[in-house]
């Protein structure tokens, strides 16, 4: 599709999202397998993109816009705004990524003080006509003038009061016309320009705004929120009106093809009779189910089901859609492969396969490990006591537990402060995204699966709980009123179930994810759908992933949950936790010993500790590889810290001073040893292999506890691999120090206690090493990447202070779109894993690499190690099946 910016409907298809924005892409979709769309144009993404770069509409729009118009007004048979019949359009954006309540529509542009008695006319209808053109009035000054939204709301509700109504369609014609004159005026007063009575102006300025409100602090926030490009810019759709608002037989509606809570079969939705399309998303009125809809319009129903079967089957998935009745004439107006929550993501990938939808590679590409990891967080405790408060629908599922706010503004304030709050509101709106961010949980008291909190709770993953209407919320009184009685005010705490809508008073204590027992071994998957769902896909996944799995383990414990979570091995044992606690003295010991017999006490004193560790962590993963990584930190994280002894000693010499007790010799020695090994910038100093050549003890007595836990765990049948890893290594000369090191204690264990096989291998968490790797490899028995201090040593950023400093002022510039610490730079540091792995094996021939930084578990890191051909990843033992998952999903998302 070249340089133009307009596309007919026709002239699309669902895969130029990019260019046509998700909205237009799927109407031409529908369009074209002729399912029932009015007719209407796109404008591209493109001219979006020409639009916020040059602050004004591309050369050549306009003649575009014209050409298109003039065809669309000779396919009605009216032109826009005529004032006999007048043609009406929506303007409605839509980007490549669905973004929720983002961006805006305006309806029924076209309208005008002339075309709407034009309208009552051909309608036969004065009533909808005033309905209609007070709506146009209302969005355009909202959206397009930029008039706050209570303004018209505050003049409608005050007209209701007097009019003694509480519903909209009991409002009279006569009342809408005299609403309409009242909106005119308070666009006047509010925007200094009268409402534009010219329908061309009226559509101009209404794409304008569209483009306009890409940039808007909502839809950069959500964009941000969901890793969104700021550069994909926003398509528009113009297309002929059709009317809900027309009368008993009319009405709009919002559906799925299945429950997107659930995965159930079945359909979903909403459904509201005389009105027009954002009333239902919008929350305002409470709707019908589309189960209502069969008893109240059986010929559109049927058509609603038979055309939702032909999309099934048409996009292979789950799909959500927007429809307006039009006197018993049904219209598409929306199709999208829908949202949905974690729970359902993995029964309908089971159930499409089972329907012979789709095969099962394709089932593993519409899974992701978010949602894994989602479904193993715990759930409310069925046991506890608990004392419900309502029921809602559950919208996105999670055990949340939090105190009661009824604001954003509360909600950021106390969150920031360390609170866990849940959102309490009648319904949501786009200005409630902030404190949806950081809410635990969200629960209102209106509205359906489809309102806008639901959306956007399932796009964040944010528990939701909607529509309890149970519970009267009284934001200015910020308090609820129970309806069998009982208040909750804000402050309170209480806590909503996303996956069964119970909203309970105070903490309920919460259990083991249904999933997560699964993995545990104590829930077999015949027993449940979903958790059959899950081990299916999971065996998709294990039986196609060429990346192995280990976990980040460093007890017996930790080890034997990685095990029965899939992990194929450690990737990293950490030792430090085995200096701490009674044996930080032995440590201390070693530091202050004034001679070589003194510092072998203290290392003959934690030798047999460190072999007891061992023992059980290799017997806990028998038959598996164990990497453990000798000691790494600082050394001064064992020492006590340098201001507090220092006040300490100092306290002690006065008291000597004034006649009291000695200062104690200990506390004195040790003061100039913390002294002396006081770093301005410990990360940077003696720590990893450099501690291990200063301190040449420590790294034996490890190397040793290790190989004779070995040995003594081979003498009685067992089946120990370890992977001996010495960590920041920059030279081939500081590991060639330590490997001779490690040789000669392997002898000497040999001799003892039997051989042991092991390898000797680095870590790469330098620059240098990645550069240097083809050196190392000679040395080297095998890589493990450290992306921690590799992100750390590459950007320059301190991982221990930057994260809460700057990064929130890094994110919000877009430098980066995620914490590199959180997800792998992949341009950088990922630069410099390809080229570790390559130089590295270009020494040493299927030299075998790993991963075992935090990146190791997360999704999109995954895809790249997979890509750069490492031999596995290592997380902690939670993640280990979100890996496998994803190790699973870059097979075949690179096959697609
Ligand atoms: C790393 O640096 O990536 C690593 C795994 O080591 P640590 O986080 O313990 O420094
Ligand atoms: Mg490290």
């Amino acid at each position: 599709m070249g340089t133009k910016f307009v596309y007919d409907f026709a002239e699309g298809d669902k895969d130029h999202k990019e260019l046509l924005g998700g909205k237009g892409a799927n109407l031409a979709e529908m369009t074209n397998i002729g399912l029932p769309v009015p007719p209407g144009f796109i404008i591209s993404t493109d001219a979006c993109r020409a639009f916020l770069v040059d602050g004004t509409l591309p050369d050549g729009l306009r003649a575009e816009v014209d050409e298109h118009l003039a065809r669309l007004e000779q396919t009605m048979g009216k032109r826009l705004g005529q004032s006999d019949d007048p043609l009406l359009v929506a303007v409605r954006s839509g980007a490549a990524v669905s973004m929720p309540g983002m961006m805006e529509t305006v309806l029924n542009v076209g309208l005008n003080d002339e075309s709407v008695v034009g309208l009552a006319r051909t309608a036969d209808d004065e009533r909808f006509a005033w309905d209609s053109y007070r709506r146009l009035v209302q969005m355009f000054g909202v959206t397009v003038l930029g008039i706050e939204g209570d303004v018209f709301s505050g003049a409608f509700d005050a007209l209701k009061q007097e009019r003694g109504v509480t519903e909209d369609p009991e409002l009279s014609a006569d009342d809408l016309r005299a609403l309409v004159a009242t909106y005119k005026a308070l666009v006047e007063q509010h925007a200094g320009r009268p409402f534009p009575q010219e329908p061309r102006e009226q559509l101009d300025l209404a794409v304008d705004a569209v483009f306009q409100s890409w940039n808007t602090d909502r839809a950069r926030l959500y964009r941000r929120q969901e890793r969104i490009s700021d550069d994909l810019g926003t398509a528009v759709n113009v297309v002929a009106m059709v009317f809900g608002n027309r009368g008993a037989g009319s009405g709009t509606g919002v559906a799925f093809t299945r429950d997107p809570a659930s995965g159930n079969q079945g359909v979903y939705g909403d459904y509201l009779e005389n009105a027009q399309g954002e009333d239902v998303v919008a929350g305002i009125r409470n709707t019908l189910t589309i189960a209502d809809l069969e008893r109240i319009d059986k010929t559109s129903y049927d058509e609603l089901l038979r055309i939702m079967a032909i999309l099934e089957k048409h996009y292979r998935d789950m799909c959500d859609i927007e429809f307006t009745i039009e006197r018993g004439k049904l219209w598409m107006l929306q199709t999208r492969v829908g949202k949905r929550t974690p729970e359902a993501a993995f029964r309908i990938a089971r159930h499409m396969i089972s329907e012979g939808l789709i095969d099962e590679d394709e089932g593993l590409r519409r899974v992701t490990g978010a949602q894994l990891a989602q479904l193993m967080f715990p759930r409310f405790d069925e046991a506890a006591e608990r004392t419900l408060l309502a029921t809602g629908m559950g919208a996105s599922p999670g055990a949340a537990v939090g105190k009661v706010v009824f604001d954003s503004a509360t909600a950021v304030e106390w969150a920031a402060r360390g609170e866990d709050v849940i959102l309490v509101r009648k319904e949501t709106n786009p200005d409630d995204l902030q404190g949806m961010v950081v809410a635990r949980g969200i629960l209102t008291s209106r509205g359906g699966k489809t309102s806008h909190a639901a959306v956007v709770a399932r796009g964040m993953g944010r528990t939701c709980v909607c529509g309890a209407e149970a519970l009267d919320v009284d934001v200015s009184a910020r308090s609820v009123q129970v309806r069998d009685g009982g208040v909750v005010n804000e402050g309170d705490v209480i806590s909503i179930d996303g996956t069964t809508g119970e909203v309970f008073a105070g903490e309920v204590p919460v259990s083991d994810s249904l999933i997560v027992q699964h993995f545990e071994g104590e829930v077999p998957a015949a027993s449940n759908d979903l958790v059959s769902a899950v081990a299916r896909v999971m065996e998709r996944a294990d039986s196609g992933r060429r990346l192995r799995v280990r976990a980040n383990a460093d007890t017996p414990e930790d080890a034997a949950r990685a095990r029965r979570f899939g992990a194929e091995g450690i990737g990293l044992c950490r030792t430090e936790h085995m200096f701490l606690g009674e044996r930080r003295q032995l440590v201390e010991d070693l530091i202050v010993a004034d001679n070589e017999t003194e510092q072998q006490a203290a290392l003959d004193a934690l030798l047999p500790l460190q072999r007891q560790d061992f023992t059980e962590i290799f017997e806990a993963m028998d038959g598996l590889p164990v990497t453990i990584r000798l000691i790494d930190p600082p050394l001064h994280e064992f020492l006590p810290d340098l201001t507090e002894l220092s006040v300490a000693v100092a306290l002690q010499e006065q008291r000597q001073q004034q006649g009291g007790d000695p200062v104690d010799d200990r506390d004195r020695v040790l003061l100039e040893h913390v002294r002396r090994l006081h770093e301005q910038n410990p990360m940077l100093g003696l720590r990893g292999v450099r501690l291990g050549i200063l301190i040449p003890g420590l790294f034996v007595m490890q190397a040793r506890a290790i190989l004779e836990a070995a040995a003594d765990r081979k003498a009685v049948g067992g089946d120990p691999r370890p992977e001996i890893m010495i960590p920041l290594v920059a030279s081939v000369r500081e590991f060639d120090v330590i490997r001779l090191k490690i040789a000669q204690v392997a002898a000497e264990v040999a001799e003892e206690r039997g051989a042991v096989d092991h390898l000797v291998g680095t870590m790469i968490e330098l620059p240098r090493a990645a550069i240097l790797a083809d050196h190392i490899a000679e040395s080297a028995d095998f890589f493990s990447f450290g992306t921690n201090d590799l992100t750390q040593m590459t950007w320059g950023f301190s991982r221990d202070d930057v994260e809460s400093s700057f990064f929130s002022t890094y994110l919000d510039n877009g430098i980066f779109d995620i914490s590199p610490f959180e997800s792998l730079d992949t341009q950088g540091v990922g630069e410099l894993v390809r080229i570790g792995t390559e130089k590295g094996r270009s020494a040493r021939p299927g030299l075998h690499v790993g991963v075992c930084g935090e990146h190791g578990g997360d999704p999109r890191s995954i895809h790249f190690f997979h890509g750069v051909g490492l031999d596995y990843v290592s997380c902690s033992p939670f993640r280990v099946p979100v890996a496998r998952l994803e190790a699973g999903r870059a097979v075949v998302s690179e096959q697609r």
